[in-house]
Protein backbone atom coordinates (compact mmCIF):
# COMPACT_ATOMS: atom_id res chain seq x y z
CA UNK A 1 0.00 0.00 0.00
CA UNK A 2 2.59 2.84 1.10
CA UNK A 3 4.05 2.09 -3.04
CA UNK A 4 0.40 3.34 -3.69
CA UNK A 5 -0.08 6.13 -1.44
CA UNK A 6 3.07 7.58 -2.57
CA UNK A 7 2.34 7.31 -6.23
CA UNK A 8 -0.76 9.61 -4.70
CA UNK A 9 1.48 12.09 -3.14
CA UNK A 10 3.48 12.09 -6.33
CA UNK A 11 0.47 12.66 -8.74
CA UNK A 12 -1.13 15.32 -6.38
CA UNK A 13 2.78 17.08 -6.04
CA UNK A 14 2.30 17.59 -9.75
CA UNK A 15 -0.78 19.25 -10.07
CA UNK A 16 -0.78 21.31 -6.14
CA UNK A 17 2.93 21.66 -5.21
CA UNK A 18 1.43 23.40 -2.22
CA UNK A 19 -1.17 20.90 -1.32
CA UNK A 20 -0.65 20.24 2.35
CA UNK A 21 0.97 16.74 2.41
CA UNK A 22 1.38 16.27 6.41
CA UNK A 23 -2.40 16.56 6.49
CA UNK A 24 -3.02 14.00 3.54
CA UNK A 25 -0.46 11.55 4.99
CA UNK A 26 -2.28 11.81 8.55
CA UNK A 27 -5.22 11.05 7.36
CA UNK A 28 -4.36 7.83 5.19
CA UNK A 29 -3.06 6.97 8.30
CA UNK A 30 -6.67 7.45 10.22
CA UNK A 31 -7.78 5.50 7.88
CA UNK A 32 -5.24 2.26 7.81
CA UNK A 33 -6.10 2.18 11.62
CA UNK A 34 -10.02 2.94 11.27
CA UNK A 35 -10.28 -0.29 8.50
CA UNK A 36 -7.85 -2.54 10.25
CA UNK A 37 -8.37 -5.92 9.90
CA UNK A 38 -11.18 -5.27 7.23
CA UNK A 39 -11.27 -6.76 4.21
CA UNK A 40 -12.78 -6.15 0.62
CA UNK A 41 -14.85 -8.99 -0.83
CA UNK A 42 -12.24 -9.32 -3.26
CA UNK A 43 -9.35 -10.01 -0.22
CA UNK A 44 -8.08 -6.99 -0.34
CA UNK A 45 -7.34 -5.08 2.28
CA UNK A 46 -10.42 -2.94 2.78
CA UNK A 47 -7.91 0.78 3.43
CA UNK A 48 -6.88 0.09 -0.38
CA UNK A 49 -10.35 1.40 -1.24
CA UNK A 50 -10.54 5.15 -0.13
CA UNK A 51 -6.84 5.34 -1.05
CA UNK A 52 -7.88 4.60 -4.52
CA UNK A 53 -10.88 7.05 -4.66
CA UNK A 54 -8.42 9.05 -3.35
CA UNK A 55 -6.39 8.22 -6.74
CA UNK A 56 -8.79 9.04 -8.96
CA UNK A 57 -10.06 12.15 -7.37
CA UNK A 58 -6.00 13.26 -7.91
CA UNK A 59 -6.21 12.57 -11.42
CA UNK A 60 -9.11 15.22 -11.77
CA UNK A 61 -6.95 17.37 -10.48
CA UNK A 62 -9.10 18.11 -6.93
CA UNK A 63 -7.87 20.25 -3.74
CA UNK A 64 -6.33 19.27 -0.50
CA UNK A 65 -9.66 18.82 1.32
CA UNK A 66 -11.55 16.61 -0.91
CA UNK A 67 -8.19 14.31 -1.30
CA UNK A 68 -8.37 14.01 2.74
CA UNK A 69 -12.44 13.52 2.53
CA UNK A 70 -11.84 10.70 0.41
CA UNK A 71 -9.41 8.95 2.26
CA UNK A 72 -11.71 8.85 5.08
CA UNK A 73 -15.12 8.68 3.27
CA UNK A 74 -16.10 5.49 4.62
CA UNK A 75 -14.45 5.79 8.06
CA UNK A 76 -17.56 6.05 9.78
CA UNK A 77 -19.74 4.19 7.93
CA UNK A 78 -17.51 1.12 7.80
CA UNK A 79 -14.36 1.77 9.91
CA UNK A 80 -16.16 2.73 13.23
CA UNK A 81 -14.54 6.07 13.64
CA UNK A 82 -16.28 9.02 15.33
CA UNK A 83 -17.36 12.10 13.26
CA UNK A 84 -15.77 13.77 16.33
CA UNK A 85 -12.14 12.66 15.64
CA UNK A 86 -12.44 13.61 12.54
CA UNK A 87 -13.50 17.51 13.50
CA UNK A 88 -10.77 18.02 15.83
CA UNK A 89 -8.51 16.11 13.33
CA UNK A 90 -9.36 17.56 10.34
CA UNK A 91 -12.01 20.29 10.72
CA UNK A 92 -15.68 21.05 10.02
CA UNK A 93 -15.22 21.32 6.17
CA UNK A 94 -13.81 17.71 5.89
CA UNK A 95 -15.84 16.43 8.43
CA UNK A 96 -19.22 17.79 6.36
CA UNK A 97 -18.02 16.60 3.01
CA UNK A 98 -17.35 12.77 4.96
CA UNK A 99 -21.10 12.90 6.30
CA UNK A 100 -22.54 14.05 2.56
CA UNK A 101 -20.58 10.74 1.14
CA UNK A 102 -22.26 8.65 4.08
CA UNK A 103 -25.30 9.88 3.64
CA UNK A 104 -26.08 9.70 0.10
CA UNK A 105 -25.28 6.16 0.58
CA UNK A 106 -27.99 5.54 2.33
CA UNK A 107 -30.14 6.58 -0.52
CA UNK A 108 -31.69 4.09 -2.89
CA UNK A 109 -33.41 6.73 -5.48
CA UNK A 110 -35.58 3.45 -6.73
CA UNK A 111 -37.96 2.14 -4.55
CA UNK A 112 -38.82 -1.47 -4.10
CA UNK A 113 -40.85 -2.65 -6.78
CA UNK A 114 -42.51 -4.68 -4.54
CA UNK A 115 -43.46 -1.67 -1.98
CA UNK A 116 -47.07 -0.30 -1.83
CA UNK A 117 -47.22 2.60 -4.87
CA UNK A 118 -47.54 5.60 -2.45
CA UNK A 119 -45.05 4.51 0.38
CA UNK A 120 -42.59 4.04 -3.39
CA UNK A 121 -43.43 7.10 -4.31
CA UNK A 122 -42.66 8.81 -1.27
CA UNK A 123 -39.53 7.54 -0.77
CA UNK A 124 -38.08 7.88 -4.30
CA UNK A 125 -39.52 12.05 -3.90
CA UNK A 126 -37.09 12.12 -0.55
CA UNK A 127 -34.81 10.25 -1.70
CA UNK A 128 -34.09 12.74 -4.56
CA UNK A 129 -34.74 15.71 -1.90
CA UNK A 130 -31.96 14.98 0.09
CA UNK A 131 -29.15 14.20 -3.01
CA UNK A 132 -29.83 17.78 -4.38
CA UNK A 133 -29.61 18.78 -1.08
CA UNK A 134 -26.09 17.45 -0.24
CA UNK A 135 -25.06 18.06 -3.92
CA UNK A 136 -26.04 21.65 -3.80
CA UNK A 137 -24.43 22.38 -0.34
CA UNK A 138 -20.93 21.14 -1.69
CA UNK A 139 -20.45 19.56 -4.92
CA UNK A 140 -17.32 18.06 -3.98
CA UNK A 141 -19.72 15.02 -2.04
CA UNK A 142 -20.73 14.50 -5.55
CA UNK A 143 -17.00 14.48 -6.80
CA UNK A 144 -16.15 12.19 -3.83
CA UNK A 145 -19.18 9.97 -4.46
CA UNK A 146 -19.13 9.40 -8.03
CA UNK A 147 -14.80 8.35 -7.91
CA UNK A 148 -15.99 6.17 -5.09
CA UNK A 149 -18.68 4.51 -7.68
CA UNK A 150 -16.08 4.24 -9.74
CA UNK A 151 -13.82 2.45 -8.13
CA UNK A 152 -16.56 -0.22 -6.87
CA UNK A 153 -17.50 -0.10 -10.43
CA UNK A 154 -14.59 -1.18 -11.76
CA UNK A 155 -13.60 -3.85 -8.62
CA UNK A 156 -17.19 -5.79 -9.04
CA UNK A 157 -15.52 -8.95 -10.04
CA UNK A 158 -15.85 -10.51 -6.56
CA UNK A 159 -19.96 -9.35 -5.87
CA UNK A 160 -22.60 -11.76 -5.82
CA UNK A 161 -24.63 -11.66 -9.06
CA UNK A 162 -27.24 -10.42 -7.76
CA UNK A 163 -25.63 -7.16 -6.01
CA UNK A 164 -23.47 -6.51 -9.73
CA UNK A 165 -27.15 -6.11 -10.93
CA UNK A 166 -28.31 -4.14 -8.91
CA UNK A 167 -25.42 -1.66 -8.78
CA UNK A 168 -25.02 -0.91 -12.55
CA UNK A 169 -28.83 -0.55 -12.75
CA UNK A 170 -28.69 2.37 -10.50
CA UNK A 171 -25.18 3.42 -11.75
CA UNK A 172 -27.05 4.09 -15.27
CA UNK A 173 -30.38 5.47 -13.84
CA UNK A 174 -28.26 7.79 -11.75
CA UNK A 175 -24.28 8.17 -11.44
CA UNK A 176 -23.97 8.55 -14.93
CA UNK A 177 -26.58 10.75 -15.84
CA UNK A 178 -25.17 12.87 -12.96
CA UNK A 179 -21.74 12.68 -14.48
CA UNK A 180 -23.45 13.71 -17.76
CA UNK A 181 -24.97 17.00 -16.14
CA UNK A 182 -21.92 17.99 -14.49
CA UNK A 183 -20.28 17.84 -17.69
CA UNK A 184 -17.65 14.66 -16.62
CA UNK A 185 -17.51 12.94 -19.83
CA UNK A 186 -14.80 10.54 -19.25
CA UNK A 187 -16.31 9.23 -16.33
CA UNK A 188 -20.01 8.87 -17.59
CA UNK A 189 -18.40 6.87 -20.53
CA UNK A 190 -16.86 4.57 -18.06
CA UNK A 191 -19.48 3.91 -15.59
CA UNK A 192 -21.94 3.34 -18.22
CA UNK A 193 -19.23 0.96 -19.83
CA UNK A 194 -18.98 -0.77 -16.75
CA UNK A 195 -22.74 -1.22 -16.11
CA UNK A 196 -23.63 -2.38 -19.45
CA UNK A 197 -22.92 -6.09 -19.74
CA UNK A 198 -24.21 -6.72 -16.53
CA UNK A 199 -27.74 -4.88 -17.20
CA UNK A 200 -28.25 -5.88 -20.83
CA UNK A 201 -25.64 -8.62 -21.12
CA UNK A 202 -27.03 -9.85 -24.58
CA UNK A 203 -26.93 -6.60 -26.32
CA UNK A 204 -23.60 -5.82 -24.31
CA UNK A 205 -22.47 -9.39 -26.74
CA UNK A 206 -24.31 -8.59 -29.49
CA UNK A 207 -22.72 -5.24 -29.98
CA UNK A 208 -19.04 -6.29 -28.82
CA UNK A 209 -19.47 -8.44 -31.56
CA UNK A 210 -20.92 -6.79 -34.40
CA UNK A 211 -18.93 -3.91 -33.66
CA UNK A 212 -15.49 -5.30 -34.21
CA UNK A 213 -15.43 -5.01 -38.40
CA UNK A 214 -16.71 -1.51 -37.95
CA UNK A 215 -14.03 -0.43 -35.45
CA UNK A 216 -11.17 -1.42 -37.72
CA UNK A 217 -12.20 -0.59 -40.72
CA UNK A 218 -13.30 3.33 -39.36
CA UNK A 219 -9.59 3.41 -37.94
CA UNK A 220 -7.28 2.88 -41.37
CA UNK A 221 -9.64 5.81 -42.47
CA UNK A 222 -9.12 7.72 -39.44
CA UNK A 223 -4.84 6.55 -40.14
CA UNK A 224 -4.94 8.10 -42.98
CA UNK A 225 -6.38 11.62 -42.31
CA UNK A 226 -4.50 11.82 -39.68
CA UNK A 227 -1.40 12.55 -41.30
CA UNK A 228 -2.98 14.50 -44.11
CA UNK A 229 -4.12 17.25 -41.63
CA UNK A 230 -1.29 17.39 -39.43
CA UNK A 231 0.67 17.76 -42.45
CA UNK A 232 -1.21 20.47 -43.46
CA UNK A 233 -1.61 21.97 -40.10
CA UNK A 234 1.84 22.39 -39.57
CA UNK A 235 2.46 24.07 -43.00
CA UNK A 236 -0.56 26.99 -41.55
CA UNK A 237 1.44 27.20 -38.56
CA UNK A 238 -0.69 25.53 -36.10
CA UNK A 239 0.62 23.08 -33.76
CA UNK A 240 -1.97 20.35 -33.64
CA UNK A 241 -2.30 16.91 -31.87
CA UNK A 242 -4.60 14.22 -33.32
CA UNK A 243 -6.40 11.60 -31.66
CA UNK A 244 -8.92 8.91 -32.84
CA UNK A 245 -12.02 8.50 -30.21
CA UNK A 246 -13.79 5.38 -30.02
CA UNK A 247 -17.16 5.68 -29.17
CA UNK A 248 -17.50 3.88 -25.79
CA UNK A 249 -20.14 0.56 -26.02
CA UNK A 250 -22.55 1.81 -24.25
CA UNK A 251 -23.58 5.09 -26.45
CA UNK A 252 -22.52 2.93 -29.36
CA UNK A 253 -25.25 0.83 -28.21
CA UNK A 254 -27.88 3.46 -27.28
CA UNK A 255 -27.63 4.76 -31.09
CA UNK A 256 -28.05 1.67 -32.61
CA UNK A 257 -31.12 1.34 -31.00
CA UNK A 258 -32.52 5.16 -32.71
CA UNK A 259 -35.10 3.96 -35.12
CA UNK A 260 -33.38 5.81 -38.12
CA UNK A 261 -30.02 3.55 -37.63
CA UNK A 262 -31.49 0.66 -36.59
CA UNK A 263 -28.08 -1.41 -36.34
CA UNK A 264 -27.04 -0.17 -39.32
CA UNK A 265 -22.97 0.59 -38.30
CA UNK A 266 -22.42 2.37 -41.82
CA UNK A 267 -24.94 5.12 -40.25
CA UNK A 268 -22.61 5.71 -37.07
CA UNK A 269 -20.64 8.17 -38.47
CA UNK A 270 -18.60 8.89 -35.37
CA UNK A 271 -18.22 5.48 -34.58
CA UNK A 272 -14.62 6.34 -34.86
CA UNK A 273 -14.11 10.13 -34.42
CA UNK A 274 -11.45 12.00 -35.46
CA UNK A 275 -10.14 14.65 -32.29
CA UNK A 276 -8.57 17.26 -33.24
CA UNK A 277 -7.06 19.57 -30.09
CA UNK A 278 -5.29 23.06 -30.88
CA UNK A 279 -4.08 25.44 -28.36
CA UNK A 280 -6.05 28.90 -29.24
CA UNK A 281 -9.87 29.54 -30.46
CA UNK A 282 -8.81 30.75 -33.51
CA UNK A 283 -6.58 27.95 -35.01
CA UNK A 284 -9.98 25.52 -34.01
CA UNK A 285 -11.27 27.56 -37.21
CA UNK A 286 -7.94 27.44 -39.59
CA UNK A 287 -8.85 23.65 -38.22
CA UNK A 288 -12.28 23.55 -39.26
CA UNK A 289 -11.17 25.13 -42.62
CA UNK A 290 -7.77 22.44 -43.63
CA UNK A 291 -10.58 19.61 -42.99
CA UNK A 292 -12.92 20.64 -45.22
CA UNK A 293 -10.42 21.79 -47.93
CA UNK A 294 -9.01 18.53 -47.53
CA UNK A 295 -12.38 16.11 -47.22
CA UNK A 296 -15.44 17.18 -48.67
CA UNK A 297 -18.26 18.03 -45.95
CA UNK A 298 -21.11 16.11 -46.00
CA UNK A 299 -23.85 18.23 -47.79
CA UNK A 300 -26.82 18.77 -45.29
CA UNK A 301 -25.93 17.33 -42.58
CA UNK A 302 -23.61 20.40 -41.88
CA UNK A 303 -21.20 21.07 -38.80
CA UNK A 304 -22.26 21.96 -35.37
CA UNK A 305 -20.26 25.46 -33.32
CA UNK A 306 -20.57 24.68 -29.94
CA UNK A 307 -17.49 27.02 -29.71
CA UNK A 308 -19.94 30.05 -30.87
CA UNK A 309 -23.04 27.95 -28.96
CA UNK A 310 -22.00 25.65 -25.87
CA UNK A 311 -24.71 22.98 -24.84
CA UNK A 312 -26.35 23.03 -21.94
CA UNK A 313 -23.77 21.50 -20.10
CA UNK A 314 -20.91 23.48 -21.06
CA UNK A 315 -19.64 21.23 -23.75
CA UNK A 316 -18.05 23.08 -26.44
CA UNK A 317 -16.16 21.69 -29.92
CA UNK A 318 -16.43 22.35 -33.46
CA UNK A 319 -18.08 18.66 -35.10
CA UNK A 320 -18.31 18.01 -38.51
CA UNK A 321 -18.68 15.74 -40.74
CA UNK A 322 -16.94 14.73 -44.16
CA UNK A 323 -16.76 12.16 -46.37
CA UNK A 324 -13.14 10.13 -45.69
CA UNK A 325 -10.43 8.72 -48.07
CA UNK A 326 -12.64 5.84 -48.95
CA UNK A 327 -15.86 7.53 -48.89
CA UNK A 328 -17.11 6.54 -45.97
CA UNK A 329 -18.69 9.53 -43.54
CA UNK A 330 -16.37 10.75 -40.66
CA UNK A 331 -16.92 13.02 -37.71
CA UNK A 332 -14.37 15.30 -37.03
CA UNK A 333 -14.16 17.12 -33.57
CA UNK A 334 -11.91 20.20 -33.12
CA UNK A 335 -11.63 21.88 -29.61
CA UNK A 336 -8.48 23.68 -27.62
CA UNK A 337 -6.58 21.48 -25.22
CA UNK A 338 -8.52 24.14 -22.65
CA UNK A 339 -12.22 22.80 -23.69
CA UNK A 340 -10.93 19.19 -24.04
CA UNK A 341 -9.99 19.46 -20.16
CA UNK A 342 -13.39 20.43 -19.53
CA UNK A 343 -14.82 17.95 -21.56
CA UNK A 344 -13.19 15.34 -19.52
CA UNK A 345 -13.57 16.55 -16.51
CA UNK A 346 -16.28 19.10 -16.81
CA UNK A 347 -17.47 20.99 -13.36
CA UNK A 348 -14.16 19.28 -11.79
CA UNK A 349 -11.47 20.79 -13.84
CA UNK A 350 -12.62 23.81 -12.38
CA UNK A 351 -11.96 22.45 -8.87
CA UNK A 352 -8.27 22.42 -9.56
CA UNK A 353 -8.09 26.35 -9.77
CA UNK A 354 -9.97 26.85 -6.03
CA UNK A 355 -6.54 26.42 -4.48
CA UNK A 356 -4.70 28.68 -6.95
CA UNK A 357 -7.66 31.26 -6.27
CA UNK A 358 -6.76 31.56 -2.48
CA UNK A 359 -3.46 31.72 -2.33
CA UNK A 360 -3.82 34.89 -4.63
CA UNK A 361 -3.64 34.11 -7.91
CA UNK A 362 -6.78 35.47 -9.52
CA UNK A 363 -6.48 36.71 -12.91
CA UNK A 364 -9.14 37.28 -15.52
CA UNK A 365 -9.27 33.26 -16.97
CA UNK A 366 -9.86 31.76 -13.33
CA UNK A 367 -12.81 34.69 -13.24
CA UNK A 368 -13.89 33.82 -16.41
CA UNK A 369 -14.09 30.06 -15.50
CA UNK A 370 -15.63 30.79 -12.43
CA UNK A 371 -18.13 32.46 -13.57
CA UNK A 372 -18.59 29.87 -16.23
CA UNK A 373 -18.95 27.05 -13.74
CA UNK A 374 -21.00 28.48 -11.66
CA UNK A 375 -23.66 28.53 -14.65
CA UNK A 376 -23.08 25.40 -14.91
CA UNK A 377 -24.62 24.48 -11.56
CA UNK A 378 -27.40 26.83 -11.57
CA UNK A 379 -30.03 23.98 -12.32
CA UNK A 380 -29.13 22.22 -9.48
CA UNK A 381 -29.54 25.44 -7.63
CA UNK A 382 -33.03 26.10 -8.94
CA UNK A 383 -33.77 22.33 -7.90
CA UNK A 384 -33.12 23.45 -4.48
CA UNK A 385 -34.97 26.29 -4.48
CA UNK A 386 -37.93 24.60 -5.84
CA UNK A 387 -38.18 22.13 -3.90
CA UNK A 388 -37.72 24.47 -0.83
CA UNK A 389 -40.93 26.52 -2.24
CA UNK A 390 -43.01 23.86 -3.55
CA UNK A 391 -44.72 22.04 -0.75
CA UNK A 392 -46.18 19.51 -2.88
CA UNK A 393 -44.22 16.27 -3.85
CA UNK A 394 -46.41 16.03 -7.00
CA UNK A 395 -45.08 19.42 -8.54
CA UNK A 396 -41.44 18.72 -7.01
CA UNK A 397 -41.26 15.45 -8.94
CA UNK A 398 -42.55 17.13 -11.94
CA UNK A 399 -39.76 19.56 -11.74
CA UNK A 400 -37.29 17.46 -11.15
CA UNK A 401 -38.62 15.02 -13.99
CA UNK A 402 -38.61 18.17 -16.47
CA UNK A 403 -35.30 19.76 -15.40
CA UNK A 404 -32.95 17.33 -14.03
CA UNK A 405 -33.60 14.36 -16.41
CA UNK A 406 -34.76 16.46 -19.67
CA UNK A 407 -31.67 15.14 -21.62
CA UNK A 408 -32.58 11.53 -21.46
CA UNK A 409 -35.31 9.63 -21.89
CA UNK A 410 -36.08 8.40 -18.62
CA UNK A 411 -39.97 7.26 -17.92
CA UNK A 412 -41.50 6.56 -15.01
CA UNK A 413 -43.80 3.56 -13.58
CA UNK A 414 -46.55 4.87 -11.51
CA UNK A 415 -44.71 3.68 -8.31
CA UNK A 416 -41.47 5.95 -9.74
CA UNK A 417 -39.23 3.24 -10.70
CA UNK A 418 -37.12 4.77 -13.48
CA UNK A 419 -36.90 2.93 -16.92
CA UNK A 420 -34.07 4.55 -19.73
CA UNK A 421 -35.92 4.18 -23.27
CA UNK A 422 -34.86 4.56 -26.45
CA UNK A 423 -36.33 7.84 -28.28
CA UNK A 424 -39.38 6.86 -30.03
CA UNK A 425 -40.24 4.05 -28.00
CA UNK A 426 -43.99 3.37 -27.22
CA UNK A 427 -45.74 2.35 -24.27
CA UNK A 428 -45.69 -1.34 -25.55
CA UNK A 429 -41.95 -1.02 -25.71
CA UNK A 430 -42.10 0.30 -21.80
CA UNK A 431 -44.05 -3.27 -21.05
CA UNK A 432 -42.12 -5.54 -22.19
CA UNK A 433 -38.90 -3.65 -20.67
CA UNK A 434 -40.74 -3.83 -17.24
CA UNK A 435 -41.88 -7.60 -17.87
CA UNK A 436 -42.52 -10.10 -20.59
CA UNK A 437 -45.68 -10.91 -18.64
CA UNK A 438 -46.89 -7.22 -18.52
CA UNK A 439 -46.44 -7.07 -22.19
CA UNK A 440 -48.90 -9.89 -22.85
CA UNK A 441 -51.75 -8.77 -20.82
CA UNK A 442 -51.66 -5.49 -22.06
CA UNK A 443 -54.94 -3.82 -22.63
CA UNK A 444 -54.47 -0.47 -22.69
CA UNK A 445 -51.94 2.58 -21.34
CA UNK A 446 -51.85 5.21 -19.62
CA UNK A 447 -49.39 7.73 -20.41
CA UNK A 448 -49.58 11.03 -17.07
CA UNK A 449 -53.16 9.67 -16.18
CA UNK A 450 -54.80 9.82 -19.54
CA UNK A 451 -55.76 7.10 -21.69
CA UNK A 452 -52.77 7.37 -24.94
CA UNK A 453 -52.65 4.99 -27.79
CA UNK A 454 -50.26 2.07 -27.39
CA UNK A 455 -48.19 3.66 -30.61
CA UNK A 456 -47.85 7.32 -28.58
CA UNK A 457 -44.11 8.09 -28.95
CA UNK A 458 -43.04 8.50 -25.54
CA UNK A 459 -41.11 11.72 -23.55
CA UNK A 460 -38.59 12.15 -21.01
CA UNK A 461 -40.07 12.12 -17.94
CA UNK A 462 -43.77 10.95 -18.50
CA UNK A 463 -45.37 8.68 -16.08
CA UNK A 464 -46.47 5.43 -17.90
CA UNK A 465 -49.05 3.06 -16.54
CA UNK A 466 -50.18 0.01 -18.36
CA UNK A 467 -53.72 -1.30 -18.32
CA UNK A 468 -54.04 -4.86 -18.10
CA UNK A 469 -56.75 -7.58 -18.99
CA UNK A 470 -57.40 -10.35 -16.56
CA UNK A 471 -56.76 -12.91 -19.40
CA UNK A 472 -53.33 -13.28 -21.18
CA UNK A 473 -53.44 -12.42 -24.74
CA UNK A 474 -51.36 -12.82 -27.81
CA UNK A 475 -49.40 -10.03 -28.22
CA UNK A 476 -51.39 -8.41 -31.11
CA UNK A 477 -48.77 -8.33 -34.57
CA UNK A 478 -49.82 -4.62 -35.47
CA UNK A 479 -47.62 -3.83 -32.74
CA UNK A 480 -44.49 -4.72 -34.66
CA UNK A 481 -44.93 -1.89 -36.89
CA UNK A 482 -44.14 0.50 -34.21
CA UNK A 483 -42.17 -1.10 -31.26
CA UNK A 484 -38.80 0.28 -31.47
CA UNK A 485 -36.79 -1.53 -28.98
CA UNK A 486 -35.43 -5.21 -29.78
CA UNK A 487 -36.79 -6.44 -26.58
CA UNK A 488 -40.34 -5.87 -27.59
CA UNK A 489 -40.22 -6.91 -31.17
CA UNK A 490 -38.38 -10.38 -30.43
CA UNK A 491 -41.00 -10.61 -27.29
CA UNK A 492 -43.82 -10.09 -29.40
CA UNK A 493 -42.83 -12.99 -32.08
CA UNK A 494 -42.32 -15.24 -29.46
CA UNK A 495 -45.88 -14.63 -27.76
CA UNK A 496 -47.41 -14.85 -31.24
CA UNK A 497 -46.42 -18.28 -31.97
CA UNK A 498 -47.33 -20.19 -28.35
MN1 LIG B 1 -16.55 3.78 -0.52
Amino acid sequence: MKKEFNSLIEQIRQYNPKADFEKIKKAWEFAKLAHTGQKRLSGEAFAFHPLRVALILSEWKMDTITIIAALLHDTIEDGGAKREDIVQEFGEEVALLVDGVTKITGYRLKGPPSARQAIAQEQFIENLRKMLLVMARDLRVVFIKLADRLHNMRTMAALPLEKQIQNSTETLEIYAPLAERLGIGKVKGELEDLAFPYVYPEDYKKVKELSVKAFRSAEVDIDTMKKNILLKLSKQGVKAEIHARKKHFYSLWKKLLRPEIDWDFDKVHDIVALRILVPEISDCYVALGVVHNTYKPVPRIGISDYIAQPKPNGYRSIHTKVFGPRGRIVEVQIRTYEMHNEAELGLAAHWSYSEAKSSGVADEKLEKEGASAGNKLSWVRELVNWQKEIADSEEFLQAVKFDALKHRNFVFSPIGDVYDLPAGATPVDFAYMVHTKLGNHIAGAKVDGKIAPLDYKLKSGQVVEILTSKNPKKPNSDWLEFVITNLAKREIRKGMLQ
